[in-house]
Parts: structure tokens; C-alpha cells; sequence
């Protein structure tokens, strides 16, 4: 396997960063680290073009990396911020001249067949998301030949996906992972984890439970995501953090 380059799309809770209407110091920053989109990570790997999650926030995404094919797109889980801007893979449809494959388990598929119906309609409207649906669980399974390994984790009463590709961990929207499921993600070298702020919350982990993970799973490197404006300004939270964890930003690119 070629190495595995990740583009960070968005590193924002649903919210966004800046929210609408809030005048905190973290949605008046101009440090542009502060500015979050709607959470979502390209991946390009073996020449094939990879994202995980297509929130509201898409099209801007994929027109400021300048994505111009698209092979797949993973679904971590159903919620409106990893999903809204599905409609959008329009242009790809229209330039590739073929559908695109998602991948996700059943009960994201039945979400996106009631929020998108129009593109599942027996008789399509022309112009309508061009689209191939592959139902997974949490076996390994293969796109274009490249092994992705599901990670099960606990998005409160959800039971959701996190991605692993090669010595890539990608895990969003998580409060819990079990310990047969932690075990999955050792040996990785850069891990990517949820982090929403420093007060506890229902279905996230806050920055030290997501530190916690890190320090078990023991990467080369993590970088934290999904961040709400109450975590704090980025370049005062990066000072907290252990020397080999990150608080990601839109735009970072690593390679694995
Ligand atoms: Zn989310
Ligand atoms: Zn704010
Ligand atoms: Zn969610």
C-alpha cells in the first residue's frame, strides 16, 4: 500500500466553529485554526480518492482541497452533521460519468434513504445523486482492493463506526470504546479521536477521556477532532496537550 495521505475537510462539532449568534472568544478568533467546519477527512491511498462522512458543510470542503474524483464515501454514522451534504456528490457524478459507493451499516442506509429518498426513487428525477449503496458491519471489508477494518464504538446509544486503514486510525463521535475494539486500533501509528470539550458530555469524549485513549492505544502521533467553540482557543489548548498529540485544523494534511 501506497502511503496513506489525510487531508483534514472539517474538525468542527455540528455547531461549526464559529457557531451562529455566540460571541465567545473562540467564535471571535482570527487565528484561522479557530474556524471549524463540520467534521469530515479525505484520504487518498493507492491513487484512489476516499472520504469519510459528507456533512453541510461538503461542497465547500471538496472545492477548497480541490477534490476532483471521488472512489467512495464511508459513513461513520447517520447524524445530520456527517451526512447533510450528501446531494452534493452531484459533480463527481456528473464528471466521473459513474455512481459513487457508500459504505455504511444498515441502520445509516435506512436514515439515508428517508432524508434522501428522492435519490432512491424507483423512477429518478433526473440530475438526482447518483449513488451505489454497499451495507457493511463490522467486518473488514475491501474498496479498491484496500483493507478498511470498522472500529465499533459508543456514540451514546449508538453503535457507530470509526475507520481503520493500514497504521490509520479514524474514529469521530465517540463517548466509549470497548476493550476488544481498543485492541483493534493498537499497533496504529497516527490516531485520529473525537474530543469535544473539557466538561462532560453525553456522547463524546471530553479532552481528557480522549487523552486517556491515546495514552492506551499509544500511537506515533494523535490528533484530536470534532471540536466544539468550549474547548478553548487552539493555540492555548495545543500548549496543554503531550508532545506527540495535536489538536487538528481544517486544512492540516499528514501522510502515514
Ligand atoms: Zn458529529
Ligand atoms: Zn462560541
Ligand atoms: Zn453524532
Amino acid at each position: 500500500m501506497s502511503p496513506i495521505k489525510v487531508t483534514f475537510l472539517g474538525t468542527g462539532t455540528s455547531q461549526g466553529i464559529p457557531m451562529i449568534a455566540c460571541s465567545c472568544e473562540v467564535c471571535q478568533s482570527n487565528d484561522t485554526r479557530d474556524k471549524r467546519l463540520r467534521v469530515s477527512l479525505h484520504l487518498e491511498v493507492n491513487g484512489n480518492s476516499f472520504v469519510i462522512d459528507t456533512g453541510p458543510d461538503f461542497r465547500q470542503q471538496m472545492l477548497r482541497e480541490s477534490i476532483t474524483h471521488l472512489d467512495a464515501v464511508l459513513y461513520t454514522h447517520e447524524h445530520k452533521d456527517h451526512t447533510a451534504g450528501l446531494d452534493d456528490i452531484r459533480g463527481f457524478n456528473y464528471f466521473q460519468k459513474t455512481a459513487i459507493p457508500l459504505y455504511a451499516q444498515s441502520r445509516v442506509i435506512d436514515q439515508l434513504k428517508r432524508e434522501f429518498a428522492y435519490a432512491f426513487d424507483e423512477n429518478k428525477y433526473p440530475g438526482v445523486p447518483d449513488i451505489q449503496v454497499h451495507e457493511i458491519d463490522e467486518k473488514p471489508f475491501e474498496v479498491k482492493d484496500i483493507l478498511i477494518t470498522p472500529i465499533q464504538v459508543k456514540h451514546f446509544l449508538l453503535d457507530i463506526f470509526g475507520y481503520r486503514i493500514g497504521d490509520f486510525t479514524y474514529i469521530t463521535d465517540a463517548n466509549f470504546i470497548a476493550e476488544d475494539e481498543i485492541e483493534k486500533i493498537k499497533g496504529s501509528k497516527v490516531l485520529v479521536i473525537n474530543a469535544l470539550r473539557k466538561a462532560k458530555h453525553v456522547s463524546h469524549f471530553t479532552l481528557e477521556e480522549a487523552l486517556d485513549l491515546v495514552q492506551k492505544v499509544n500511537p506515533e502521533r494523535a490528533y484530536l477532532t470534532h471540536i466544539s467553540h468550549q474547548l478553548g482557543k487552539h493555540e492555548e489548548v495545543q500548549q496543554e496537550l503531550p508532545n506527540n498529540v495535536f489538536l487538528a485544523y481544517d486544512g492540516l494534511k499528514i501522510t502515514i
